[in-house]
């Protein structure tokens, strides 16, 4: 039953379950999952496609039967900081000159962001048309304990801050309703009452929030300057099985003052897309071909990765978006702002750059806080150093390795950093960071995937989302004008511990709910 490996520490949580009130659990999270929309397309592995030819079929998304243990004061805090996080984005992204310095060490060595970089210059050249931007950002943490002091009190330390395509804000809104739903129908045991209960169990309003930040865009867009209706458009994969987490969203806007939303591929942006000369992005609906709806925001949940532009058309489609006259989320400043190599900057100890964004000394100490110690592996006298623990079997199994990738599986874990590393041209070496791995206390809870239940020992990662929409040089003396900024709401992924990466949609981890303790 259990491909996880057991939990060495012993537990009352979660709670010793009857083979009745299993039953009774299971058959009610398996149909409120569905009948809510807590679901993902089946992976072609799962369910060949010639057994569901028409794409009708749909599986409860991988979730954690009970919701996890996490401490309150992190919980807390990790949501307090929130909008100092979109507000630090939101200066990085608009300070182009230092942006521009942090990509330059990648721009040899790392095709796709040199590729990123060459699109804005383009448009930066010709002159932007637009300069409001949105952030729907997420920014990841896990729990830190001192091992050499446990009682010293848990922390939030970050693991990542995403800036495009953030995930699973749909689906996280569903999943804190369904523990809520299955605590209300009792089938959690009695005697878990005190721990599990409406106080404990925060409900997550990422939906609808991030939907209100779309919305926010869409409205200060203005009028339409085409006179044809307007709309928003989500860029998307195709194939997507994540589509019921954007479907959510979708929702949730098209609720707010009947806005329209749109899914458009990334493959068919040059087909189904025309700019007017004053750059208006019009959309050409392939179901009402005579028709235009005049774009506000393009929300990206595609092009990200590297492997998603498949040719030259694909860059000549996200410039083509880029110079557009509708709103960006995220522009490819933002896109950038988001590389690792960018926090691994802000993380420098005793640098002066948080401060250079967040002039607010108190703000910029508790994000400070947050961060665990991350290295260039560059020339540099840190860079040597990291090379040196890098290479080192034994300090090695204490770092993870990443490159500027987002989307999961990208990172190179622990003891196979040497190795990897021997077979890498030392010219490739600074388009990666080393991150010390933060190791949280260990946990126990059991997993529901594809009809398969797996306990044991388990490593949740919370996100906080986070909205910023903002005007560059739209303030006083050219400053950037925010005009909203807000927390908006919370995701957990509650992985088995005996693996590295995290990643729901790569097939690794489950979407969970916070049990505050
Ligand atoms: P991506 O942008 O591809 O999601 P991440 O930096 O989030 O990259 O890394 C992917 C996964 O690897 C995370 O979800 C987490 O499970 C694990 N991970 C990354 N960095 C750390 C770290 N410093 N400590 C522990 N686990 C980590
Ligand atoms: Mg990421
Ligand atoms: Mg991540």
């Amino acid at each position: 039953m259990s491909p996880m490996a057991p939990n060495s520490v012993s537990s009352d949580y979660p709670p010793h379950l009857t083979p009745e009130r299993l039953e009774y659990l299971i058959s009610n999270l398996k149909d409120w999952s569905i009948a809510h929309g807590l679901a993902v397309r089946p992976a072609p592995s799962f369910v060949s496609p010639e057994n569901d030819p028409s794409g009708v079929l749909a599986n409860s998304a991988p979730v954690t039967l009970f919701p996890s243990l996490f401490p309150k004061s992190c919980f807390e805090e990790a949501l307090a900081i929130q909008s100092t996080y979109n507000e630090l984005y939101c200066a990085i992204a608009n300070d182009e000159e230092w942006l521009g310095s942090v990509v330059q060490e990648l721009l040899d060595i790392d095709d796709f962001v040199a590729q990123l970089w060459d699109v804005h210059i383009k448009i930066k050249n010709e002159g932007y048309v637009q300069n409001l931007s949105l952030g729907l950002f997420r920014s990841d943490y896990m729990v830190h304990t001192n091992p050499e002091d446990p009682n010293a009190g848990s922390e939030v330390k970050q693991v990542e801050f995403n800036t495009i395509a953030s995930s699973f804000g749909g689906l996280s809104s569903q999943v804190s309703a369904l523990h809520r739903h299955l605590l209300s129908i009792g089938a959690y045991p009695p005697e878990t009452s005190s721990l599990l209960n409406d106080d404990t169990l925060p409900e997550s309003k990422s939906a609808v929030s991030l939907a209100a930040g779309l919305a926010a865009a869409h409205k200060a867009y203005g009028p339409s300057k085409s006179s044809n209706p307007t709309c928003v458009l989500f860029v998307v994969q195709d194939p997507e099985r994540n589509v019921f987490d954007q479907r959510h969203l979708e929702y949730a806007l098209h609720s707010h003052d009947k806005v329209q939303v749109f899914r458009l591929p990334f493959g068919q942006i040059l087909k189904d897309t025309e700019l007017a000369n004053d750059r208006t992005l019009l959309y050409v609906p392939p179901f009402a071909p005579d028709t235009r709806y005049e774009v506000t925001t393009i929300y990206f949940r595609a092009g990200y990765s590297p492997d998603e532009y498949k040719s030259e058309e694909y860059w000549t489609a996200r410039y083509h978006l880029e110079r557009s006259a509708a709103i960006k989320c995220p522009s490819i400043l933002t896109h950038l702002a988001g590389c690792k190599k960018v926090q691994q900057v802000l993380a420098t100890p005793h640098s002066p750059h948080l401060s250079k964004f967040l002039s607010d000394e108190s703000k910029a100490s508790r994000v400070l806080k947050t961060f665990a110690p991350i290295y260039p592996l560059d020339e540099s006298e840190a860079g040597k150093e990291a090379q040196k623990l890098a290479n080192n079997p034994d300090s090695a199994s204490r770092y993870v390795l990443k490159p500027q990738r987002e989307g999961g599986g990208n990172n190179v874990y622990r003891k196979a950093i040497p190795p990897f590393l021997k077979d890498l041209p030392k010219s490739k070496w600074p388009a990666y960071i080393l991150m010390e791995m933060i190791e949280p206390p260990p946990l126990t809870n059991t997993i529901l995937r594809n009809g398969e239940i797996q306990k044991g020992g388990v490593i949740c990662e919370l996100g906080v989302y986070g909205v910023c929409l903002w005007e560059a040089n739209g303030g006083e003396g050219g400053q950037n004008k925010i005009l909203e900024n807000f927390e908006a709401g919370y995701l957990l992924r509650t992985k088995g511990d005996q693996s590295e990466e995290g990643g729901v949609a790569a097939g690794f981890g489950s979407v969970d709910s916070c049990c505050l303790v």
